[in-house]
């Protein structure tokens, strides 16, 4: 019994090192990234710092790091099939985000092992549970190539290379779409703060968020993922 007692103990032990973690992790990446460029520069040393002990010791007591923050409650993963009209108008645009045709087109729905099926770990954790991944783990090619970049899931053209910025995030960061019908903006509210979700429109994949602290000429600033997107470099 007292073996049982003692071994208990630990399991309580790692789960709360676990939650701890995790919760410092969503605090600290939303922190410096996900809110206001203008706090970035006196936070990172900080919490990178804290991160990086916190990250050892839960790696060191279940060999265990995993590289996503959650929402408490995924925005746009709780929508269902249901949600999506069957049909949506998006703009097709050429890989060298020339615009061609806007096309009345069927909403893309699949089941959860269809999905998991299609994507990578990744991508599946972004775009269909609303995950984030780590800032600076951009593996988007030639990212100031002409080109165009797509979803990872469903192809729809969502940002023109030429529209894309260095924020400094470590996310890939453009100033605009590529066009407005082919992705939805919605109120995200976790975190007890007021933010814009950004998804794909035809098949409700989870790219990023959007702030009115980019720069000219729009003054936005579409702060996304790169594994939610594939890059279509022009040639
Ligand atoms: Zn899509």
């Amino acid at each position: 019994m007292k073996e049982r007692s003692i071994s208990l103990n630990l399991l309580d032990f790692v789960r709360g090192l676990l939650r701890l973690r995790s919760r410092t992790d969503e605090v600290e990446s939303l922190g410096v990234n996900m809110f206001s460029l203008n706090q970035k520069e006196n936070q990172l040393p900080r919490a990178m710092g804290r991160r990086s002990f916190l990250i050892g010791a839960g790696a060191a007591a279940v060999g265990l790091a995993y590289g996503y923050v959650h929402t408490s409650e995924p925005v746009r993963a709780a929508a269902t099939s249901a949600d999506l009209p069957k049909k949506v108008w998006i703009v097709e645009f050429s890989d060298s985000g020339q615009r061609k045709t806007v096309m009345s087109l069927t909403t893309v729905m699949k089941t959860e092992d269809e999905w998991r099926k299609q994507l990578s770990p990744d991508s599946f954790e972004v775009t269909r549970r609303a995950g984030t991944e780590r800032a600076y783990t951009n593996e988007n090619p030639n990212e100031h190539a002409k080109g165009v970049f797509r979803c990872i899931c469903c192809e729809t053209a969502l940002f023109d290379s030429s529209t894309k910025f260095e924020s400094g995030t470590g996310w890939p960061s453009f100033w605009a779409p590529i066009a407005k019908e082919n992705i939805l903006e919605t109120a995200d509210n976790s975190f007890g703060t007021v933010r814009t979700a950004v998804s794909c429109r035809r098949c409700d994949a989870h790219l990023g968020h959007g702030f009115d602290d980019g720069p000219t000429p729009t003054g936005l600033r579409y702060c996304m993922n790169s594994v939610a997107m594939r890059f279509a470099r022009a040639y």
